[in-house]
């Protein structure tokens, strides 16, 4: 009797616990565009616009190392020793600009000071590549080992073929999540950076909106590595798993 409350107080639990997460993960997204909207609208009162920044932080802490080049809007991103800007990011003067670029440039010096980027790209590169093998295997396993389970298949080569390949899927599986984790420590790296770059110009109210903003921006990626956690109960919407 009463391991069936406990059983049924665990499956209460787990079930809050999901929809606790799946609120995260949809609510992330719509807070961090909301922030952005507001601070976008923002100037900064030292009166510099993101691309006299980006010069000033290249020259004082990259030795004029990085290249600027122009990119999409909304595609605002750091590649080795490259910062690409669109051309509305570039001319702005909002605080939402300054704390994106500054996001990027936090990238950079990560970049500079070890390997611990380039060495995420990889790994991220390598998922993408098993990511293309985690549904093939997880069907095969599952139809090769069900199939000698219910005796149409009769060698028990099957099964262990079936359950190797299960247990290759899940190991993948177990790879996102692992890789989404190391992700979030260095966005929360970069955007630590990008607080240390900005506090040198802006006030202390105008860093705390910055602040916000760049931790909005990170709890999207807590909301991607949910969506990879919980994509196998297909309640949570689809979500690349080495995005
Ligand atoms: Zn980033």
């Amino acid at each position: 009797m009463i391991t069936t409350y406990i059983i049924i107080g665990i499956v209460i639990a787990l079930a809050v616990l999901l929809c606790f997460a799946l609120a995260i993960a949809s609510f992330s997204f719509e807070n961090y565009y909301d922030k952005l909207k507001k601070i976008q609208q923002c100037r900064n009162t030292y009166g510099i616009t993101t691309l006299q920044y980006v010069t000033e932080i290249n020259n004082r802490y990259f030795d004029k190392r990085l290249k600027l080049t122009r990119c999409r809007e909304f595609y605002d991103h750091y590649s080795t020793n490259i910062i690409a800007l669109s051309d509305k990011t570039m001319s702005s003067n909002s605080l939402a600009s300054l704390a994106i670029v500054s996001h990027e440039l936090g990238h950079a010096r990560q970049d500079y000071e070890g390997n611990k980027l380039k060495k995420n790209w990889r790994m991220k590169k390598a998922g993408r590549i098993c990511g293309l093998f985690f549904m093939p295997l997880m069907i095969a396993g599952a139809i090769l080992s069900l199939l000698q389970v219910f005796n149409v298949l009769k060698d028990i080569l099957f099964l262990i073929i079936g359950l190797s390949c299960l247990g290759l899927g899940v190991l993948i599986f177990i790879y996102a999540i692992i890789l989404k984790y190391k992700e979030i420590k260095i966005e929360k790296e970069a955007s630590d950076y990008a607080i240390e770059f900005l506090s040198e110009i802006l006030t202390q109210p105008e860093l705390d909106l910055c602040k916000d903003l760049l931790n909005s921006a990170r709890l999207t990626y807590w909301a991607s590595l949910l969506k990879t956690l919980l994509s196998w109960t297909f309640l949570a919407p689809k979500d690349n798993m080495f995005k």
